[in-house]
């Protein structure tokens, strides 16, 4: 099997609760003396197998490989991967059977990262998550006042839109906001407005 190590969480002694999502499935997984393995982290992309043991109610992990990425040994681009996927275990973690969009969307996202500024590249896969599940509000309505939103935006958790005057935050032009939604694009974004999504972002998906 193939999965995204989404988080891990400290046992005891060198043991390690491993988080993984894969195709269909968000696994919790045990792995003896995880700690020690170069092959176990936050963010890695895994060929692995479970076994499961009556004695214990999680999946032992075993047999893992790592499958690297080209940018893996690049420090900045993992760091805001693994932000990012570390978000996915509180969004993920009560549905039982996971669509094989997320792990679809995180393999794009691989190559895209290779090609261009990792906080871009997440924010752009971050609206096509946010389309997918519907939560997409390109209705363009304040979440505050309900009133349709005309010539500058606000952004708040999630992406949703509202008023500048409603938040008293960053605003944007319309067009940036419909072109980031319609287009999925951050093209008319400076890097100052790319970082100012992440921080909304990083809030939680
Ligand atoms: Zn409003």
């Amino acid at each position: 099997m193939q999965g995204f190590i989404i988080d891990i969480k400290p046992c005891r002694d060198d043991d390690l609760i491993v988080l993984i999502l894969s195709d269909k499935h968000l696994y919790s997984t045990y792995r003896f003396y995880g700690a020690r393995h170069s092959t176990i982290n936050i963010g890695y992309k895994i060929d692995f197998e479970l076994e499961s043991n009556y004695k214990s109610t999680i999946p032992r992990l075993k047999d893992v490989m790592h499958l690297g990425f080209p940018w893996i040994f690049d420090k900045d681009k993992l760091y805001l991967w693994q932000r990012f996927l570390k978000l996915f275990y509180p969004h993920l973690k009560d549905i039982e059977e996971v669509d094989p969009f997320y792990c679809k969307l995180l393999n794009e996202l691989i190559s895209s990262i290779s090609k261009q500024n990792a906080k871009r590249a997440i924010c752009q896969a971050y609206i096509k998550l946010l389309e997918f599940e519907g939560r997409l509000h390109n209705d363009y309505i304040c979440l505050l006042c309900e009133v349709p939103i005309e010539h500058e935006v606000s952004l708040v958790r999630s992406f949703m839109p509202v008023h500048p005057n409603c938040t008293f935050s960053k605003k944007f032009d319309f067009y940036k906001i419909q072109e980031l939604f319609e287009d999925k694009s951050l093209i008319s974004f400076s890097d100052d407005e790319v970082d100012y999504l992440w921080k909304i972002l990083v809030q939680g998906i």
